[in-house]
């Protein structure tokens, strides 16, 4: 039930393929994250920005080293329990097939307040105060009802209702305006105050109030240190 309790990630030696007849795109990349710390993540396009927040769930396996999250080898932990307790606002985010409620609680664990709440803080109350059947509205297949960014937003609430220790964020390029980018850096920072955030970006301007910048540059770690000091 517990785990993770605070949220530390840790990455030791991490070599990572998708093929093994590719090269790698992560190579030998070691990197303690602290509870609760915000990291900001950033680096070339390909520089394996996305493979990297994949591996935390082990949606590329084949990778040596070792990747532990308060101290369990992910590798021991099955994956559905894994991809339950962290979360993630992806790339380009698919929802679910079903309602807003199935989307945001799927293992439905809490009751409409919190569901709300969750919306406001995620800047979506308005929107689905406005849909006919509000929380039972349907979520068309993959989500196309909703823009990117409002997809991004969900991906967000549903962290939020899971209260995951462990947030990864991946930045959208050209899909999401300043103005979002700027709503979920603040409510980042507001909601998952105590949390783990990990977050790539693609504007070095999103990540400047990191506690902890992370370069990468071909699949390696150049540069790991404070805003301040890069
Ligand atoms: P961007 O800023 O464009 O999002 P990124 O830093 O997130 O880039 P990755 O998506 O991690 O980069 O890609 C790193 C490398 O892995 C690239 O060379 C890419 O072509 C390769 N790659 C990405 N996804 C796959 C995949 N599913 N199968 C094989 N190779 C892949
Ligand atoms: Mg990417």
């Amino acid at each position: 039930e517990e785990w993770p309790k605070s949220g530390t990630v840790q990455l030791e030696s991490v070599t990572a393929r998708y093929d093994q007849t590719l090269d790698p795109v992560l190579t030998t990349v070691t990197a303690n994250i602290r509870a609760g710390e915000k990291v900001g993540i950033c680096g070339r396009t390909g520089s394996g920005k996305s493979s990297l927040t994949l591996t935390l769930f082990r949606m590329i396996d084949m990778f040596e080293g070792v990747i532990s999250i308060d101290g369990v080898d992910i590798s021991r932990v099955p994956l559905t329990l894994l991809r339950s307790r962290l979360s993630i606002i992806p790339q380009d985010p698919v929802l679910f097939s079903g309602t807003i409620r199935f989307n945001l609680d799927p293992e439905e664990d809490s009751d409409d307040d919190e569901l709300w709440r969750a919306l406001e803080i995620a800047q979506l109350k308005d929107v689905v105060t406005d849909l006919p059947s509000k929380l039972d509205e349907m979520v068309t297949e993959g989500g196309e009802n909703f823009s990117v960014g409002q997809r991004q937003l969900f991906c967000l609430a549903r962290a939020f209702v899971r209260k995951s220790r462990i947030l990864i964020m991946d930045e959208a390029t050209a899909s999401v305006d300043m103005e979002t980018d700027a709503i979920l850096q603040d409510v980042i920072k507001v909601a998952f105050g105590d949390r783990t955030v990990i977050t790539v970006a693609h504007r070095i301007a999103t990540i400047l109030n990191s506690d902890r910048i992370l370069v990468l540059d071909q699949g390696k770690l150049v540069e790991n240190d404070s805003p301040d000091n890069l």
